[in-house]
C-alpha cells in the first residue's frame, strides 16, 4: 500500500491546503494529514481543534486520515512506516525553505524519508494561514480562503479573544 504523510501547522486549514490534500489523496492509497504540535508557535487553534477541523474538512475523502505529532517528522514517519512526505509549494519564497527541510529530513532519516512537492493551484497561490488570520482579526472577509464552517470558527475565536 502506497502511503504518504502531509505534515503542517494547518492553523487554520485553507483552500490551498485542501487542494493539496485532494490531489495527493488521488496519488496514494492512504494520505495521513498530520498536525505538527509546534511548541515554538502560539497557535490560534489547539492541536485538538485543528485535528477536528481537518477531519470535518476531509470527511468526503475516504483515504485521508488525520493525526498529530510532536517532535521530529522523521521519528514520526519511522514509527508509522511512512517514507514519503508531501509538501505544497506556492512561490519561490517557499522553495528555499522547503528544499532545506526536505534535504535535512532525507539526511537525518538516512534516506528513509523523501519529500514530494505539489505546486499550488494558481487560484490559491496567494493563500496562507497567516494572511487568513490577519484578515479575520480585522473583521475582513475570508470566505474565499477557507470552508464556511472554518470561517465561522475563526470569527468565534477572535470574538472570544476580543472579549477577554
Ligand atoms: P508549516 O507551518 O509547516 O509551513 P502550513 O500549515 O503553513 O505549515 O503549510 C503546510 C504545507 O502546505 C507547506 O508545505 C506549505 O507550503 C503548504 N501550503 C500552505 N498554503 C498553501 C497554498 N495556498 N497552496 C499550496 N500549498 C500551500
Amino acid at each position: 500500500m502506497k502511503k504518504a504523510v502531509y505534515p503542517g501547522s494547518f492553523d487554520p486549514v485553507t483552500f490551498g491546503h485542501l487542494d493539496i490534500i485532494k490531489r495527493a489523496s488521488e496519488m496514494f492509497d492512504e494520505l495521513i494529514v498530520s498536525v505538527l504540535n509546534n511548541k515554538a508557535k502560539t497557535p490560534l487553534f489547539s492541536v485538538e481543534e485543528r485535528v477536528k477541523i481537518l477531519k470535518e474538512a476531509t470527511k468526503d475523502l475516504p483515504n485521508v486520515k488525520v493525526d498529530s505529532f510532536s517532535g521530529l517528522l522523521i521519528n514520526y514517519a519511522a514509527e508509522h512506516d511512512l517514507h514519503i512526505a508531501v509538501r505544497g509549494l506556492r512561490a519561490i519564497t517557499d522553495f528555499e525553505y522547503e528544499l532545506q527541510i526536505a534535504q535535512t529530513n532525507k539526511k537525518l532519516s538516512h534516506e528513509e524519508l523523501d519529500t514530494i512537492f505539489l505546486t499550488t493551484s494558481l487560484e490559491y497561490s496567494y493563500l496562507s494561514s497567516s494572511s487568513v488570520k490577519e484578515i479575520a482579526c480585522f473583521g475582513g472577509d475570508i470566505s474565499q480562503c477557507v470552508p464556511e464552517f472554518v470561517e465561522k470558527l475563526i470569527h468565534e475565536k477572535y470574538a472570544n479573544i476580543d472579549n477577554k
